[in-house]
């Protein structure tokens, strides 16, 4: 360890600042959600069956909504813009934005160049968790998702039904790519009902069983048209240990919700992001 200074406690005091203040965000209008989805019927399900992945498409405007069956189950989400993959969920800035989890009224933030909403939560039955005496959350935007190349460097498995791996799957099957094109598109995930954290002395990354139960939900509104897949992830409720086929699994799934015509009256689907792209040159 190296040798503090003199002045060690007092750089320690001084207070933090949050980096990305969400006052000026554009904001979401709740009530206008809550009421379209009040009268919004389900017009397509898809389900992830255990260590597996599902595909779904939602249009911009329509509500989609990831249930809890069976028992408690993670899910790891991946996110595209339908029609451009190159727009795909930044779990890293909405971390920035919103913090390490997320829940009703804050949103999932779409890469660069086009760093928009790409969706909004507008429901959360699992929103009473709040942060526990370990510092656990649900709903993390911190996490990668579970690989077969991490599996393989840590204990030499080959192992094929990571999230990671389920995801690949399920985007080749929605969009006709094989395996090799699809991979790169797949990227870090919002964890779905997974409770995480870092430990307090050693800042590591820890998962701990989810809270969730059958029935839970966490529903979501499409700011922008999406296609989307959700794995089942083969930890189960991620008590234990994932990358293996030794946890209790459970299918997860999607239902796309269609609003009443006119119910979003005012809403618009954002624009692309309104930097000018020049980059100084
Ligand atoms: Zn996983």
């Amino acid at each position: 360890m190296s040798q503090a200074p003199a002045d060690a406690d007092d750089r320690r005091a001084i207070a933090p600042v949050i980096c990305y203040p969400p006052e000026t965000l554009p904001r979401p209008d709740m009530a206008l959600y809550s009421a379209a989805l009040c009268e919004a019927e389900p017009v397509s399900v898809a389900v992830a069956a255990p260590r597996e992945a599902c595909h779904f498409r939602v249009k911009a405007g329509q509500f989609f909504r990831i249930v809890s069956v069976e028992g408690p189950q993670v899910g790891d989400l991946n996110l595209w813009r339908d029609g451009d993959l190159s727009e795909r969920f930044y779990s890293g800035k909405t971390r920035a934005l919103h913090g390490t989890h997320v829940s009703t009224g804050e949103r999932l933030w779409s890469s660069f160049p086009h760093l928009r909403t790409m969706a909004t939560i507008v429901e959360d039955t699992l929103s009473w968790y709040g942060i526990d005496a370990y510092g656990g959350a649900v709903h993390d935007v911190i996490g990668t998702r579970c690989d077969p190349y991490t599996g393989n460097l840590l204990s030499g498995t080959q192992y094929h039904h990571c999230c990671h791996s389920n995801l690949i799957r399920a985007l080749s099957d929605a969009t006709g790519m094989t395996r090799q094109e699809a991979e790169p598109h797949v990227h870090d995930v919002l964890n779905v009902f997974m409770c995480t954290g870092f430990t307090r002395d050693t800042g590591q990354y820890f998962m701990k069983a989810s809270p969730v139960r059958p029935g839970d939900h966490l529903t979501l509104f499409a700011e922008i048209d999406l296609l989307g897949a959700l794995s089942a992830c083969p930890g189960g409720d991620c008590s234990s240990e994932h990358s293996s086929d030794s946890a209790q699994c459970y299918p997860l799934r999607v239902e796309i919700l269609q609003p009443k015509a006119g119910a979003l009256a005012g809403w618009q689907s954002p624009a692309r992001n309104g930097y000018d792209g020049s980059h100084g040159r």
